[in-house]
């Protein structure tokens, strides 16, 4: 069953502000030549040198959870930080290592950066939604989801982010970037935006966060009840363009920045394409992502074109690894479910968000809290929306409540192991877990604050639940990516959050003007 009524939602409405032109075209961007193109925005991080901190810096007194392996927390701790990495980690009842700078985090919970391991870079789109609920019809994902609406979608956003300038996507991606590590997200993974990967990385390292950057990958679309698919892009173009990412950006000499090629899912990539993601992951020896069997609808769509249904067909062209980030894997059958698991796929899902869209995906199947039940590392992500719908905070707050609702027991997902999904499980996913992902000595100094001294938290024993349950991502107090701290006491270290904002609104104002508005 699918719904034909639809409401724009982020990207229906995407869609219908750009449908009116497809052919403008951006200026192509010029290697090396990042900052000299960013005149009419504001262009530099204001204190970028200032931020490093030289000499050891030691972090005390605050309620430290590590999401490490062992679930390690420590109520009254330390962690001293020297460069780049965190040095060692210690309950203040034992002695304390020297260090130049002292920060006091009590009233503070300590908890690992934050892991975003699928996200959409999309706040060029505008937004039309009603704020008294009067506009509302279910969206494409509802009710099993509209293939053929979600196909023809995909594929014209596919080609948004070559439309925008290289000055537009950069003040776009900043400032939607810095939503999230304003949230205490250290790590993104672009799972394909209406941006372009050069802009997004140019952001990311200008905030200091780190990014997979990607590029919406997406070449055919299948009508309801159709045998055959429609070709609706050019598929050497979208594989061109992932090669061209990967040589700029993949094990970048910021130490920020990587590759992930990504498809939107089996109903919107040829074979072609399919094979061509498997071939240039593997050339590159970089993670690929997509959404895996996320909706209900789909496997039915995809086997009546291609006699495969969405986990067999990644199958067969070599795509089921441990490279492979798969989106809101609801929907497999049993024998794919034991497959998935064999092949150490990273399954991932986007708790928070499916409410929103009115998708089934945790309690239909209940395959997602299965899954983490069966000791598999599901990451925790916010998936993208036009605007900010969530950080990390809200999405573990899902997978906590979420699963042990659908699960029907309060094991199921308990706040350390929906701590994990936010931060370890993303950073394995990400393949960066040697990196990030967890507070353990000889990682890099990724570390966020969160306020907890407040009434919410006066008769717990327990702050990260209370954060969990009742926090948001306001709560953030403070951020340290690679040792640099970059929020602190709520502010960018490097930035002014109005500049910010101010250059945003002068990026899509530009943008929307050339490519057009909603009729
Ligand atoms: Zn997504």
């Amino acid at each position: 069953m699918s719904c034909t009524c639809l409401r724009p939602s982020w990207l229906e409405g995407l869609m219908l502000s750009l449908s009116e032109n497809h052919g403008a075209s951006a200026p192509s961007f010029a290697a090396g030549n990042q900052k000299d193109s960013l005149s009419g925005f504001s262009p530099q991080p204001a204190n970028r040198k200032v931020a490093k901190t030289s000499g050891k810096t030691l972090i005390k007194n605050g309620f430290l959870y590590a999401a490490d392996i062992n679930n390690t927390v420590i109520e009254n701790a330390w962690i001293l930080v020297e460069g780049d990495r965190i040095q060692a980690i210690g309950n203040m009842a034992d002695p304390l290592p020297e260090a130049e700078h002292h920060v006091d985090a009590s009233g503070k919970l300590l908890l690992p950066g934050f892991v975003n391991p699928h996200w959409h870079e999309s706040f060029v789109a505008p937004n039309h939604e009603k704020p008294d609920d009067s506009d509302l019809v279910p969206t494409a994902y509802s009710n099993g989801g509209n293939i053929e609406a979600l196909g023809s979608m995909f594929g014209f956003i596919s080609t948004v982010g070559q439309k925008l300038t290289l000055n537009e996507g950069i003040a776009i991606a900043r400032w939607s970037m810095w939503t999230q590590l304003r949230s205490g997200t250290t790590a993104l993974g672009d799972v394909g935006s209406a941006n372009t990967a050069d802009a997004m990385a140019t952001a990311a390292i200008d905030l200091g966060m780190r990014l997979r950057v990607s590029r919406w990958g997406s070449d055919i679309m299948i009508p309801n009840g159709a045998s055959k698919y429609k070709t609706i892009a050019n598929t050497q173009a979208q594989t061109d363009d992932w090669v061209e990412l990967l040589e700029r950006w993949h094990n970048h000499e910021s130490g920020l920045i990587g590759g992930m090629p990504s498809v939107m899912g089996a109903f919107g990539s040829s074979d072609e394409q399919l094979m061509a993601l498997r071939e240039i992951a593997s050339r590159y020896d970089a993670p690929y992502a997509t959404h895996l069997a996320p909706l209900k609808n789909e496997r039915e769509a995809v086997r009546g074109v291609f006699g495969l249904t969405p986990v067999q067909r990644f199958d067969r062209f070599g795509l089921l690894t441990d490279k492979l980030v798969a989106v809101h894997t609801a929907y497999a059958s049993e024998e794919e479910y034991a497959r998935l698991i064999e092949t150490g796929v990273n399954i991932c899902h986007a708790p928070a968000h499916y409410g929103m869209l009115g998708e089934t995906t945790m309690s239909e199947t209940g395959q997602l809290g299965r899954f983490l039940r069966d000791g598999v590392w599901v990451s925790s992500s916010t998936d993208g929306d036009i605007t900010f719908t969530g950080g990390m905070c809200e999405a573990m707050r899902g997978a906590h409540l979420g699963h042990n609702e659908a699960q029907n027991c309060n094991t199921a997902c308990p706040p350390t192991l929906a701590l994990k999904t936010g931060s370890l499980f993303g950073a394995k996913a990400l393949g960066w877990l040697d990196r990030i992902g967890s507070l353990e000595a000889g990682k890099q100094a990724d570390i966020v604050m969160v306020d907890i001294d407040d009434y919410r938290y006066q008769l717990g024993n327990h702050p990260l639940r209370t954060y969990l349950v009742t926090g948001s991502s306001h709560d953030v107090d403070s951020v340290m990516v690679a040792g640099d701290w970059l929020v602190r006491d709520k502010k960018s270290t490097r930035f002014d959050e109005q500049a910010l904002f101010a250059d945003y609104q002068q990026a899509v104002e530009s943008a929307r003007a050339r490519i057009g508005r909603p009729s």
